[in-house]
């Protein structure tokens, strides 16, 4: 497959205002108020150090051989700041969003019911792509798609998902569903029988066989590596106890990773509590179903003795708090699961409270509902790991690495030059600023895997060149 629509830009010089680390600090030494130097070379991070002095701000996008000249001054110096990109923990790819699909807010049972029928349906090429370029703009570098298919031909769909992520050139876990005691919406009994052994074994080929497809699609190009396919059982209420070890089994075997939902509402808590009065985490952790190669999503209504236990095993939690909100499953447990679970991460789930894919302004909800449930203040920095180096396991062979000399470049350049008065202030640390006031509007440049994949339109209130002709109105048809 040709990648025709992704940026071919894989090189760059720039003068930075500042850095922040993987989990939101300075990499080296505190050095917010002097420059940096950065330098991308043909995708890999060459250069990544303070400079002694200088003016911060850009020295040029994709020629390295110098600064732009700039005679008349116009550009007004920016401050750019290095940031990690946003890793969205848990999505299923919406397209522009489910008001877009006239999908209304509703309890998440209730809700499940209209997700099928959607005003403005869509395929997964659309539900992927545009999700995608949405959380691109917003600093979003890396995202999980949980497939809903919207069809009998799940593998075309996770095939179209998983293509359309590379295309749009953002990295990707690729859950491909797993649905075989869903019948009741409520959940399944105990012993459900499920789809039984064949079945599931023939699910398993086919995720392999897909997988190594779209591996060999992108081998040797800059999307190798791109997207991590995984198997993703939706909820251990609708998926049999037979098929859930099976699938635990398959992923102890060969490290494919599993991506589930769990204990996103009340009606699931008490399905939970009625099924298994002994309790359904011990019962999954009894299935092999809770390691580090697992993620879970939501855990909205988990306990504290539960959250311990998935911290105990190494699972991956990604918490959804504008979902939550709007799905009327109750409110994220940022704090608890801050305290408790070192991989709890954030996720988007295709419902950011205001329909547009904004991971600042989820890692803001986060950050708000963690200070409201402590009655503390949370340091920016711990915020913004949520949101970057917490959910990195979820991405599997996908992940992005941090950005450091000799690392492809996976980093968000962000333009915080409306707070430059504030670098070094000692009560404002650079994470602390991003945290507050970021947006994707402040996303200068996106880069995943070496390729810059979106880049801020020049201001339009830039002065242009004396020389240049003033620009017609446009004509604006009657
Ligand atoms: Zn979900």
């Amino acid at each position: 497959m040709t990648v025709h629509t992704m940026s071919t830009t894989r090189t760059g010089r720039w003068r930075l205002a500042g850095v922040l680390g993987d989990a939101g600090q300075p990499p080296a030494r505190v050095d917010a108020g002097g420059a940096w130097e950065l330098v991308v070379d043909d995708g890999v991070i060459t250069t990544l150090r303070p400079t002694p002095a200088g003016q911060a701000g850009q020295v040029d996008r994709d020629d390295p051989a110098g600064p732009r000249d700039d005679p008349a001054g116009l550009a007004p110096p920016t401050a750019l700041v290095l940031c990690p990109p946003l890793l969205n923990g848990h999505d299923h790819g919406r397209g522009p969003g489910t008001v877009d699909a006239g999908i209304p807010d509703a309890p998440l049972e209730e809700w499940l019911d209209t997700l099928g029928r959607p005003v403005r349906p869509r395929g997964q090429d659309e539900l992927v792509g545009l999700a995608a370029d949405a959380m691109l703009r917003a600093g979003v570098g890396a995202a999980v798609f949980c497939v809903n298919p919207t069809g009998p031909d799940v593998v075309g769909e996770v095939r179209t998902a998983a293509r359309a992520a590379v295309a749009r050139g953002i990295r990707a876990a690729v859950a491909f569903p797993v649905l075989d005691a869903g019948g009741d919406r409520r959940g399944r009994r105990r012993g459900a029988p499920g789809a039984g052994r064949a079945a599931v074994d023939a699910l398993i080929a086919d995720v392999e066989r897909l997988a190594g497809e779209l591996a060999d699609e992108v081998a040797g190009s800059p999307a190798a590596g791109l997207v991590d396919i995984q198997l993703g059982p939706v909820g251990p209420q609708w998926v049999a106890e037979a098929t859930l070890a099976r699938l635990a089994e398959h992923s102890a075997a060969t490290g494919r990773r599993l991506h589930l939902h769990l204990l996103e509402s009340p009606g699931q808590r008490a399905w939970a509590d009625d099924v298994y009065p002994d309790g359904l985490l011990p019962a999954m952790d009894r299935l092999g179903l809770l390691t580090e190669r697992t993620t879970v999503a939501h855990g909205t209504q988990l306990r504290d003795d539960e959250l311990a236990l998935l911290d105990e095993r190494g699972v991956t939690l990604a918490l959804n708090a504008s979902s939550n909100l709007r799905l009327a499953a109750g409110v994220a447990p940022i704090a608890r699961a801050a305290a408790r679970v070192r991989a709890a991460c954030l996720g988007l789930d295709g419902l950011a409270l205001s329909d547009d894919h904004d991971g600042w302004a989820e890692l803001r909800l986060a950050r708000g509902l963690w200070q409201a449930q402590t009655h503390r203040r949370v340091p920016g920095a711990a915020a913004l790991a949520l949101a970057t180096s917490a959910g990195r396991a979820a991405f599997g062979a996908a992940a992005p690495r941090p950005p450091a000399e000799g690392q492809l470049a996976d980093l968000v350049l962000l333009d915080l030059s409306p707070w430059r008065h504030l670098f070094g202030h000692p009560d404002w640390p650079l994470a602390d600023i991003a945290v507050a006031a970021a947006g994707p509007a402040h996303v200068a440049e996106v880069w995943v895997a070496g390729t810059r994949v979106h880049h801020r339109p020049e201001p339009s209130s830039r002065p242009e060149p004396s020389s240049a002709p003033a620009p017609r109105p446009r004509e604006v048809p009657a």
